[in-house]
């Protein structure tokens, strides 16, 4: 990971203050995603963190995470499942709920999406409390996949998401607020 080139990244996002709610400070990757050149570093650091993990499946979390995720997929020659909100998905699913700051919220991932001969990554844009990202996981590992990784472009660390995790699963954050 060339942490210089990611610090260039870091400075492409764009802060959007109060949005979309007054206080929040919202991380707005669109400006990283248009530029050529922050999605190419985005991308070989995404990669270099996974190449030689056999990957065999990246799940990318509704919206933001799908671009990051397919990327991932590409590029390691994995496939990619998309892990939605509710009704989107067509087939047979499972869903998990979870609490956000203002009531519930539900995840869904197709039931035959992933087998135990999978090695996964979840992958979404941003790290904030870390709890959809929790809610994902704990959905992943009902279908008892080898190996779970999780994988952010980047995390708001003054948050305190990265201690939802147990100390075994690897969470990953290419830069950090
Ligand atoms: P959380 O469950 O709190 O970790 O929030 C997860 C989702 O909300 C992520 O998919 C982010 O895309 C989005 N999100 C939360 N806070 C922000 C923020 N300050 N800036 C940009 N996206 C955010």
């Amino acid at each position: 990971m060339n942490k210089k080139e990611l610090e260039e990244v870091k400075k492409v996002v764009r802060n959007v203050p109060d949005f979309p709610a007054k206080g929040i400070q919202f991380k707005d990757l669109t400006t990283l995603f248009k530029d050529a050149k922050a999605l190419r570093t985005v991308a070989d650091a995404l990669v270099d963190l996974y190449r030689d993990k056999g990957v065999t499946k990246v799940v990318g979390i509704e919206a933001r995470g799908f671009i990051g995720g397919s990327i991932l997929a590409t590029e390691l020659g994995a496939g990619f499942v998309p892990l939605r909100k509710p009704g989107k998905l067509p087939a047979i699913t499972i869903k998990k709920s979870y609490t956000k700051e203002y009531g519930v919220d539900v995840i869904e991932i197709h039931q035959d999406a992933i087998t135990p001969d999978d090695v996964v990554v979840i992958h979404d844009d941003l790290l904030a409390t870390g709890g959809t990202m929790m809610a994902a996981y704990e959905l992943v590992k009902t279908m008892n996949p080898k190996k779970i990784y999780i994988s952010f472009i980047c995390g708001l660390k003054f948050l305190g998401g990265l201690e939802k995790f147990p100390p075994e699963v690897e969470v990953t954050t290419l830069f950090d607020y």
